[in-house]
């Protein structure tokens, strides 16, 4: 294989590709664990995991394995065939959700379009909404993927402007306001769909109680929650979904990034026969959705969150490092605020300290892979198999950066 330089990469890639993204001036060449390497040699701690799709560490073991093992059987049969992998995926992720049904797709927005697809068939099969009526609450400042009809209630202009025409059907109201949820319910409501933490928002943390008012809201008005799980679930905040930190029981759960393990776009949504139950063949689908590589490789990623709890050491292991954080806060004229759950935090900026990009830039300088999220915060989200000694390492270049 030729060999090329990061900048000369860099600037093919500038050249050649579409420039929908702004990335740190760091190529990334190879990785292992909590790892990854440039063309120069260069190691960086990665402190993004793929926006929390890399939750296992990249290119874990197992999840490799069954990668391998899958690709010398079968890979794609489309969903006009049964296949030998589907049914145990399914049943495992039914299993793990304590749902009775999955639908699989592939990314994440896909699952989304889903659960809107889940919601609005149910407004107008069961709850009997007026044709083309319904409406679904969201929050300002969602983040829910790239599609046209997603972006269509985006409050973010850079995603949402030069769209349109937008898809009509969603009323947005703030976030953590259950007054104003409450006020928004109408006959036409068929469901609300939230995430628990807003991750790209800048990790906003909504006050406890939140989610489960919001069960509350869907049971008395016979409208369905759906929570987006993509970016918090499968162990991120230290429980298997950040739903579980509340007394609340969706009826939809929203799952993409870390269910293919960091090698593959895996999604799918997990939701009741009541539910679900509305497709029919042919009604909704996907040509890769559900293939056999996908779900061999899901199964897998699952087992190493179950296997190596996860959930525990992001729960622990987060707390250690947001305590760190707090720690350096109290020193630093720098830093405002810290915030999170488990390994999901969120790191805001005074305005006197001035953009997020120049101390990622710097981070990155010291080999931590951070991104800033709008211009004033760092996020910080590991794979979860980093340990408290890897902590205390990224905490040594924090400081020279933020103290
Ligand atoms: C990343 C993300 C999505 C979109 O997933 P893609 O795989 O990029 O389509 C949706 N919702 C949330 C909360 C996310 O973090």
């Amino acid at each position: 294989m030729e060999r090329y330089t990061s900048q000369q990469l860099m600037e093919i890639e500038h050249k050649f590709g579409a420039h929908n993204y702004h990335p740190l001036e760091v190529v990334i060449s190879k990785a292992e664990g909590i790892w990854v390497e440039d063309p120069e040699g260069r190691r960086y701690i990665d402190m993004l995991s793929a926006y929390s799709a890399v939750n296992q560490g990249h290119r874990h073991p197992a999840v490799i394995q069954a990668l391998k093992d899958q690709a010398d059987v079968l890979t794609l049969t489309s969903r006009a065939f049964f296949n030998d992998r589907w049914p145990l995926f399914a049943r495992k992720l039914a299993g793990l959700t304590g749902k009775d049904m999955i639908l699989p797709m592939n990314t994440g927005a896909e699952a989304v379009e889903t659960a809107i697809k889940t919601m609005r068939k149910w407004g107008y099969l069961v709850k009997k909404v007026a044709a083309d009526k319904a409406e679904i609450i969201v929050f300002s400042e969602n983040f829910h993927g790239r599609t046209t009809t997603i972006v269509s209630f985006s409050t973010d202009p850079e995603g949402h402007d030069f769209y349109g025409p937008y898809t009509p059907g969603f009323k947005i109201v703030p976030y953590d306001d259950l007054q104003a949820v409450e006020k928004a319910v109408n006959k036409n409501t068929v469901g609300i769909l939230v995430e628990p933490i807003q991750g790209e928002a800048g990790v906003v943390v909504p006050t406890p109680g939140f989610l489960a008012g919001l069960g509350r809201i869907a049971r008395k008005h016979n409208v369905l929650l759906a929570v987006d799980e993509i970016q918090t679930g499968f162990c991120r905040t230290g429980k298997l979904f950040a739903y579980q930190y509340e007394d609340v029981d969706p009826d939809i759960i929203i799952m993409g990034k870390a269910l293919g393990g960091g090698v593959f776009p895996v999604s799918a949504i997990a939701a009741n026969e009541d539910v679900l139950g509305v497709f029919k063949p042919g009604t909704h689908g996907s040509t890769f959705g559900g293939n056999p590589l996908a779900c061999a490789v899901a199964v897998a990623a699952i087992d190493v969150l179950i296997d190596e709890k996860l959930a525990e050491r992001a729960a622990e292991n987060g707390a250690y490092f947001m305590e760190k954080l707090r720690e350096l806060q109290k020193k630093s004229d720098k830093i405002k605020l810290v915030r999170g759950k488990g390994l999901l935090i969120g790191l805001v900026l005074k305005k006197s300290a001035g953009k997020a990009r120049q101390y990622t830039t710097a981070l990155k300088e010291r080999g931590l892979l951070c991104k800033e999220t709008h211009d004033w915060i760092i996020r910080f989200a590991p794979p979860l198999v980093i340990s408290k000694a890897d902590i205390d390492f990224a905490m040594e270049k924090v400081r020279e950066v933020l103290g």
